[in-house]
């Protein structure tokens, strides 16, 4: 399994047209959960100067699928109850203090 990190900043080429190259740019993303949507406004992408594909960029993509993870997970903890809160042990804890 190649998985070769991509740090180069330099223009990759289009896998779509395979002659152009993906240069830089800033796309809108949209994620829906469910019925809540999530929006980038200036998300990094990759855009081709030949055939106007438009791929955003990976690294991007792992954060927001790890960003989401959480999120999702803090969703679910959300609606637990929270009866699991510790009762006020320290105020059952007073040392009697003789005079
Ligand atoms: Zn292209």
């Amino acid at each position: 399994m190649d998985s070769k990190t991509i740090t180069e900043s330099a223009a990759e080429p289009c896998e779509q047209c395979r002659i152009g190259h993906c240069q830089p740019t800033k796309a809108p993303y949209i994620y829906w959960i469910k019925k809540q949507v999530l929006v980038f406004p200036n998300a990094p992408a990759y855009c081709c100067d030949i055939c106007g594909q438009l791929q955003y960029d990976a690294g991007f993509l792992a954060t927001l699928e790890m960003m989401l993870q959480e999120l999702e997970f803090g969703m679910q903890l959300d609606k637990l109850p929270k009866s699991v809160a510790q009762p006020d042990v320290a105020s059952q804890w007073q040392p009697t203090r003789g005079r």
